[in-house]
């Protein structure tokens, strides 16, 4: 049986945001593609490791096969080395597992050991020098090196940042965004989050997307327990599962370019397995966010017939944070609200349905917790999300704080001394009148959550950016 050692770089997203320019995460994107040839060349003289083939494109992911087993130390102190010295600012993880293929080692061996704490964490090294001026471009690690930024001038900077801004084009051809825009043929996304956010409408704000997959482990579980005859094409069934995250990220892009545009619409930041982080202009984050989930889950539906399964292995669906922003936020921030919000709507949809956790950083605040909503919601209730996102801007306004001041009794007679309509799906049904001997009605209020429907509140939060 084979044994298989994968190499991560945890925390990605929090990697990604400790650089304040758009520029610097491209290169720390790059970097985190590129650690596939830095492995493959650390490697080169190994008669021990090979590259996993069962386990596809993963991007922060080093997925390996070891022979003999007893070489898993080794094999992982040379990889763990090579990609220390390329991302020294990086936080790496390494666990190995054995088993007939890919999913049964990944499933029964190593995801435990992820959860349980088992395996090898590679943390940056620490600070040398502790009083030393801090990095001048992320301010996280003390600066040791000075590098020439171009239209930023030459700045102290820490090990990592040098990294990347010497060696920023190296892997470029092979990130999320250059394989996205190869395969729809289109040009590259906008440089900077500015002229993403132009793109829109409301010509300053961007949305970041978070998604991930639901009971992906589970998933694994459920294959690995088929015995072998079952499923001999198990070993395709990582690397499809990527390839799916994929391909509903195409389509989501597809979905939100305009007719004939030839730009990129959407800029990724990471894309692995089953886990997206990407960002578009605020006005399309709505439909970019329903094509990707629907897709992914049909995707993940067809795999799981193809195998001759459906109706016995519940297929993944996926989860997501939607933060809209201004474009020139924080982007630390975003990622740590977005994380958040995603735990969040895995909770809502308990780890199984398809949900959507959005969150207005422009006009909630950062303290406030965003709303939750099914996809199924969004499905059923779109045509009733168009009619109100085309009322005008006062009228939801006034809307809302009818509803917060009045509730939805008062959100009803609002709506129906303007004579306006598209407010009434959202309300629940008018109490009936009171009884004759005078009891009063039951209150009509919904009580608990309904995956179904879309109460007012949320239904105008989302209407702000509905298109
Ligand atoms: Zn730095």
């Amino acid at each position: 049986m084979p044994t298989y050692l994968d190499i991560a770089a945890v925390r990605i997203q929090r990697y990604l945001a400790r650089t304040p320019t758009l520029r610097g995460r491209r290169a720390a994107s790059a970097a985190l593609v590129e650690m596939r040839s830095v492995a493959a060349d650390a490697l080169v003289d190994s008669a021990s490791a090979r590259r996993n083939e069962e386990a596809g494109e993963i991007d922060g992911v080093i997925s390996l096969t070891v022979d003999p087993p007893g070489k898993v130390d080794e094999v992982a102190s040379v990889v763990l080395r090579a990609l220390r010295s390329r991302l020294p600012g990086a936080e790496f993880h390494a666990i190995s597992g054995t088993g007939e293929d890919y999913v049964t080692a990944y499933a029964r061996e190593m995801r435990p050991g992820i959860v349980a704490g088992r395996g090898r964490a590679d943390l940056p090294t620490a600070a040398e020098f502790p009083l030393a001026a801090p990095c001048r471009v992320c301010g996280v690690d003390p600066a040791v090196d000075s590098v020439d930024l171009g239209d930023d001038g030459v700045r102290e900077v820490c090990a990592d940042c040098a990294e990347r801004h010497t060696r920023q084009a190296l892997a470029e051809s092979r990130t999320a965004e250059r394989r996205l825009a190869r395969r729809l043929n289109l040009d590259a996304a906008p440089r900077g989050f500015e002229d993403l956010a132009a793109m829109g409408a409301r010509q300053t704000r961007i949305a970041v997307i978070h998604a991930d997959g639901n009971r992906v482990g589970r998933f694994f579980l459920d294959l690995a327990a088929l015995p072998a005859d079952r499923l001999p094409e198990r070993q395709t069934v990582v690397r499809r599962l990527s390839e799916a995250t994929f391909d509903a990220l195409a389509a989501a892009t597809m979905a939100i370019r305009d007719a004939g545009a030839r730009t990129l619409p959407v800029i990724p930041h990471v894309l692995g397995g089953d886990d997206v982080l990407a960002s578009v202009p605020a006005d399309r984050a709505w439909r970019f966010v329903r094509v990707l989930l629907r897709e992914f889950g049909e995707r993940m539906n067809r795999l799981v017939k193809s195998l001759g399964l459906a109706g016995e292995i519940t297929a993944p669906t996926m989860t997501a944070a939607v933060l809209f922003a201004r474009h020139d936020e924080s982007f630390a921030t975003i990622v740590a609200s977005a994380e958040d919000a995603l735990t969040r709507g895995k909770r809502a949809g308990a780890g199984r349905a398809a949900w959507v956790c959005f969150h207005d950083l422009t006009t909630e605040g950062r303290r406030d917790e965003g709303r939750v909503v099914s996809l199924a919601a969004l499905q059923t209730g779109q045509t009733h999300l168009d009619a109100l996102a085309r009322a005008p801007r006062s009228l939801r306004e006034n809307l809302a704080a009818a509803l917060a001041d009045g509730g939805a009794g008062a959100a009803r007679a609002h709506s129906h001394r303007l004579g306006v309509t598209a407010s009434l799906p959202f309300l629940p049904p008018a109490p009936p009148d009171p009884a004759p001997d005078g009891e009063p009605p039951a209150d009509a209020e919904p009580t608990g959550p309904d995956d179904r429907r879309v109460d007012l509140d949320t239904a105008l939060r989302i209407a702000r950016w509905w298109r």
